[in-house]
This record gives structure tokens, C-alpha cells and sequence, in this order.
């Protein structure tokens, strides 16, 4: 039985040493393992790190992607190249405590598919991103029906939850909520999220939200709804005032002012606006969908054997 660990980096050269050597060493007691570690475009030192490691070690093996595709590109990158009965997937900033790896694997012995690390504590964060998670995971559980609070990208999956991965045709990746999507025996592990030992997060604010739009636009079509129910909305309003104008006009007198005209103007400027942002919206990741693209290349691997 192998496991295959998978670790997205970007510019992380000054934590990856504790990184591979704390993983190695719990690795070292519980199972036969892989470090497969994913470049994601650093312009660090991270790859030369990699590199050296990897031909002193032939437990590690990295791919390097050409660019920086973000993370979830990444993610299935490691995916689609782990050849483990197993795979965990773990940040590299040592965020994920691997101590728990052991305790995830002994569930995977007892028959379970998915083993997720949920945060109990989100450790040390603003309150603006506690925040703007707390409205995403909102938002996301309305739209889509899986509920993914606290939530991490930290879990093992079974061989062949990794195969059915495989099977996902779409560009645009969101392995939180695909991951909830597929089912499969399932079990929670809670952890605390440690403080970052060196460097900074690699999220921007610009990332984040990206993130979250693709990720809702692309679970569920229920923001499209908005448009009807806003048509539905204005009807009513319309019938009413158009109402309240004749009974006026029959009775000799005109509607009073521009404060109608410029208050209608104002609703229905923005009922349409909201109405073609949501269809726009939806028709870019039709657009981005539909080329078909790669999700990312690969410039180098190291000591990984299959090609594919
Ligand atoms: N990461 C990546 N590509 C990116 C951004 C991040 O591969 O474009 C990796 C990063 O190196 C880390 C993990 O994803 O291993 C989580 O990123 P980070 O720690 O910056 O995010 P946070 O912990 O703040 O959510
Ligand atoms: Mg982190």
C-alpha cells in the first residue's frame, strides 16, 4: 500500500526544507509514500530546491508547471499524475499539521474513501477574510445544497475517488465543492490551522474572489434566476403604477414631477444591469469551458514514471 502525498508550492523555497523533512520523518512510521510535490510556476528558488532533494531522495518527485496557474490547477496537476492507493493532499506551508496524516491513513485502513481535514479553528485570520469566508460558504450552500463550512483542501482520498477525479472534463476546478460532490464513504477529521512558519499567504483578495465566483457560477445555474424573479418584481411594480397613472388621467390630472421618471429609470437601469452581469457571468464560463484548454502544462517532472 503506497501514498502518495500531494503539495502544491509557489514560492515557498524558504519553508520547503522543514516541509520535506517533517513529512519524511512522520511518513517514515506509518507507510510506504511518495512526496509528489507541484511547482506551481515559482520564480523562487523553490524548483532548484526540488530538484536537488529529488535526486538525493527517490521517495520525492515534483512536477513543474509552466506558469502560475494558481493552486487548483496545481491540485490537479498532483491528481492526475499520484499513482498511490492513496493520496493525501496538504498545503506546504505546514498550515495542514501533518501529524494527523497517520490518524487519516489508519481511516483509509477501515474502509473509508474520503478522510477531510475540517479547520476547527480557523487560526489566525482578519476579520475581513473570517468574514468574506463566512458570506462564500453562505452563498455557496444556498446555490449549490453542499454545505462546505470550515472546509479544507487538506484530505486523503482513496485510488479510486482519484480515478473518478480523473473522469471531470471541466477546466475550471473547484476540488472543495467537487470533492463534497462526489460522495463516497466519508469521515471528518478536525484540525487547527497552524500559524504559517515563514513567508505570506499566496491568495490575493483579486484570487479569492475569482475563486468564489467560478466556484459558485460553475456548481449551480440558480444565480441565473435572478433575472426572472427581477422581471416578476418590476411587473408588479409597473402594473401598479401604470394603474395609478390612467385612474390620474381619466380623473384630469397628469403624474406629478420627474421623481417618477428618474426613479424608474433607476430601477429598470438596474434590474438590467444586475440581469445581464449574472448572464455575462455565466456566458464567460461557457466561453472559458468551451475552448477546452489544457488546465495547465507541465515544463519538468522529476522521477515520476508515468507519462501521461
Ligand atoms: N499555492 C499554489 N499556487 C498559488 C497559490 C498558492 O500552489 O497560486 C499553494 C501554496 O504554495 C500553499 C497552498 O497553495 O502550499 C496554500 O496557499 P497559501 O498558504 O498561500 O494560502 P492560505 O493558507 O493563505 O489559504
Ligand atoms: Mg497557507
Amino acid at each position: 500500500m503506497k501514498i502518495t502525498l500531494i503539495i502544491p508550492c509557489f514560492n515557498e523555497s524558504r519553508i520547503l526544507p522543514k516541509t520535506i523533512s517533517r513529512l519524511m520523518q512522520i511518513m517514515n512510521e506509518v507507510a510506504d509514500y511518495t512526496l509528489l510535490f507541484v511547482d506551481d510556476g515559482s520564480t523562487d528558488d523553490s524548483w532548484e530546491l526540488l530538484t536537488k532533494s529529488a535526486q538525493q531522495n527517490p521517495k520525492i518527485s515534483a512536477i513543474r508547471l509552466s506558469r502560475n496557474y494558481g493552486k487548483e490547477a496545481a491540485l490537479c496537476a498532483g491528481l492526475e499524475k499520484a499513482e498511490g492507493d492513496a493520496v493525501i493532499i496538504l498545503d506546504s506551508d505546514l498550515q495542514h499539521p501533518p501529524e494527523i496524516i497517520p490518524e487519516m491513513i489508519n481511516f483509509w485502513r477501515q474502509g473509508y474513501d474520503i478522510v477531510e481535514g475540517v479547520k476547527q479553528s480557523r487560526g489566525k485570520e482578519s476579520f475581513f477574510s473570517k468574514l468574506s469566508a463566512k458570506i462564500f460558504y453562505g452563498l455557496f450552500k444556498k446555490f449549490s445544497g453542499h454545505s462546505l463550512d470550515n472546509a479544507s483542501d487538506f484530505k486523503l482520498l482513496d485510488r479510486k475517488v482519484v480515478l473518478a477525479w480523473r473522469q471531470f472534463k471541466e477546466r475550471d476546478t473547484f476540488f472543495r465543492g467537487l470533492s463534497a460532490w462526489m460522495g463516497f464513504k466519508r469521515i471528518v477529521i478536525p484540525f487547527i490551522v497552524q500559524d504559517r512558519e515563514d513567508g505570506k499567504s499566496k491568495w490575493s483578495f483579486r484570487k479569492l474572489l475569482r475563486l468564489s465566483i467560478s466556484a459558485i457560477t460553475g456548481f449551480s445555474a440558480k444565480p441565473l434566476l435572478i433575472v426572472p424573479l427581477l422581471t416578476f418584481i418590476l411587473l408588479i411594480f409597473c402594473i401598479i403604477l401604470a394603474v395609478q397613472t390612467l385612474i390620474n388621467w381619466c380623473l384630469g390630472h397628469a403624474v406629478e414631477g420627474f421623481t417618477t421618471v428618474i426613479l424608474l429609470v433607476l430601477l429598470i437601469g438596474s434590474a438590467i444591469m444586475i440581469s445581464l452581469s449574472m448572464i455575462a457571468l455565466y456566458i464567460a464560463n461557457i466561453f472559458n469551458e468551451i475552448k477546452d484548454r489544457p488546465r495547465y502544462l507541465i515544463s519538468e517532472q522529476l522521477n515520476l514514471t508515468n507519462d501521461k
